[in-house]
């Protein structure tokens, strides 16, 4: 059983916030790991530390802090097979997603690694033949890092290794969900011994640890990951403070199009991956999935039947395709989106529910939901994130209703579009609303060198991964001047008579 302590300036200290249990969602009678709770006391002295520990580490040079993280990405490789068991039984995920997981927080971290080696800057020609014009990247300072639990290993490297290669020091406060896993990359971090203060973790709730943290006055960057409801909150307390940004990515109500010229074939596997990879609980899975009518009939048999094939089961059995909800209260939430379609009048394909049968009634299982719906603009089922192995089909009668159908939901994470055509391919590239958008393939399956981040309501426009790097720096432009005059740009005159 794990012991999840606060790391601050390179110890491992308990709280005074008391103790809170993570269980297996697979299996509620195993404890995975006990939890210290920290409170305002342990983030006043995490941020403090990271504060101090901030001057010295900007001060090394980036070449040596890629270092740093090339020594983690070794200590990470090797503990691949324990993060991905743990990442199984801590979050649900099955184990051949979690070790594509692991794997690719692992090539986050050697992404910002080659990073370290290029250029922070470029070199930029002023109108004055003598002057030379630089824009130089800088650290900001002690960046918060607040995470979901979907995605326990990648998403803390999606935020803390740019952060630091950067030069900025990290307080990073986990889903209490996921603490576990988060308390191993703990101990990662203390092997590799980077200098104490730089990176701190803390554990607690959302409203005790993660809200003062966002709005401690030493922290300049919020770097969040979850929820929209969540991400507005904190972007309200960002705003109150003159010097404090936040970069938000938040939820998704993606769509696959599916058109008449569709391979079926690729476009039932494309959904169903899309649908159902970890239960659903992807901030990409798709929920919606647009249908031309000519291929309705034809795709709902075959999405169904495929529905119906996919094994669910003990995610730390490799020929299981997917595992349980997350905790009891996303279950109920699932169930209750499952009886609100129903009352808003979808045509029901597949009637999910909890399932039961043998172990798997000691944990939070359920079945996919299908559905055929007409869209409807008010209706909630087709307009909010569910994120649970929940699926409507919404026929379309062309390229032209698929694309305002798909826009017409507040969100704008992830689009995919089925088609043989490319003519029709671009007309979904150019006039969706997406962060990420793919051709012929699922809306899963992100790369770490693109950018990840959503428009609307999932995103504020500061892409995570390879793009965090603008984030984390501010870009200052520092001019040099070669001439022994002052000549002035825009041909102001600086003769004084
Ligand atoms: P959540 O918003 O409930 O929690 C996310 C984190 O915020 C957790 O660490 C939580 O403790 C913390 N938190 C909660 N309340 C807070 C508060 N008042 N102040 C500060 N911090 C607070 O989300 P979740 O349930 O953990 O994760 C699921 C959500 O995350 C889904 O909406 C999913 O789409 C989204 N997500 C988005 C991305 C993306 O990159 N766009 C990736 C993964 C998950």
């Amino acid at each position: 059983m794990i012991q999840c302590k606060n790391y601050i300036n390179g110890q491992f200290i308990g709280s005074r916030g008391g103790t809170l249990e993570r269980r297996n969602p697979a299996n509620t009678q195993e404890v995975v790991g006990v939890i210290n709770q920290s409170g305002e006391d342990e983030i006043n002295n995490a941020v403090s530390v990271a504060h101090n520990a901030f001057p010295a580490w900007r001060a090394i040079s980036r070449v040596r802090r890629g270092e740093y993280l090339d020594r983690l990405v070794q200590v990470l490789k090797r503990e691949t097979e324990s993060f991905s068991r743990l990442v199984a039984r801590e979050m649900g995920k099955n184990i051949n997603e979690a070790t594509a997981e692991v794997t690719e927080g692992i090539h986050m971290v050697q992404y910002v690694v080659g990073t370290a080696r290029t250029p922070f800057g470029d070199v930029v020609s002023s109108e004055i033949a003598e002057k030379d014009s630089f824009m130089r990247r800088k650290p900001k300072g002690v960046v918060a890092a607040i995470t979901p639990w979907n995605f326990p290993f990648a998403i803390p490297f999606w935020l803390i290794a740019p952060s630091v290669a950067e030069g900025n020091t990290v307080v990073f406060k986990p889903s209490k969900e996921t603490s576990c896993t988060a308390q191993k990359l703990a101990e990662c971090v203390h092997e590799v011994g980077f200098p104490p203060g730089v990176i701190n973790f803390i554990y607690g709730s959302g409203e005790k640890c993660g809200m003062p943290l966002v709005r401690h006055p030493d922290i300049p960057v919020v770097l969040f990951t979850g929820s929209a409801e969540i991400g507005q909150q904190i972007r309200k307390v960002c705003a109150e403070f003159p010097d404090k940004m936040c970069a938000c990515e938040m939820g998704g109500k993606n769509a696959i199009i599916v058109l008449d010229d569709a391979d079926m074939n690729l476009a039932v596997n494309a959904s169903v991956i899309s649908a159902y990879k970890t239960s659903g609980q992807r901030c990409t899975a798709a929920s919606r999935i647009i249908v031309h009518k000519n291929r309705l009939k034809e795709f709902e048999k075959k999405f169904v039947e495929m529905s119906k094939r996919i094994r669910i089961g003990d995610p730390l059995d490799q020929n299981m395709f997917t595992g349980p909800l997350i905790n009891e209260t996303q279950m109920n939430k699932v169930l209750n989106y499952n009886q609100l379609a129903k009352d808003e009048g979808a045509r029901v394909l597949l009637d999910g529910a909890r399932l039961t049968q043998g172990k798997l009634a000691n944990g939070y299982f359920l079945s996919p939901f299908v559905y055929r719906m007409t869209h409807n603009t008010k209706s909630r089922v087709l307009r909010e994130e569910v994120f649970g192995p929940h699926v409507a089909i919404i026929p379309v009668k062309d390229l032209e209703q698929a694309i305002e159908i798909h826009n017409d939901t507040d969100y704008g994470l992830v689009c995919s579009v089925i088609t043989e055509d490319f003519r029709k391919a671009r007309e979904v590239r150019e006039r969706c609303d997406y962060g990420l958008g793919y051709w012929n393939l699922p809306t899963i399956g992100a790369e770490v060198h693109l950018p990840f981040g959503g428009v609307k309501k999932s995103g504020t426009g500061m892409p995570s991964a390879s793009t965090l790097i603008d984030v984390v720096t501010h870009r200052t432009a520092w001019t040099v001047n070669y001439s022994k005059e002052i000549k002035m740009a825009q041909g102001m005159r600086v003769d004084i008579k």
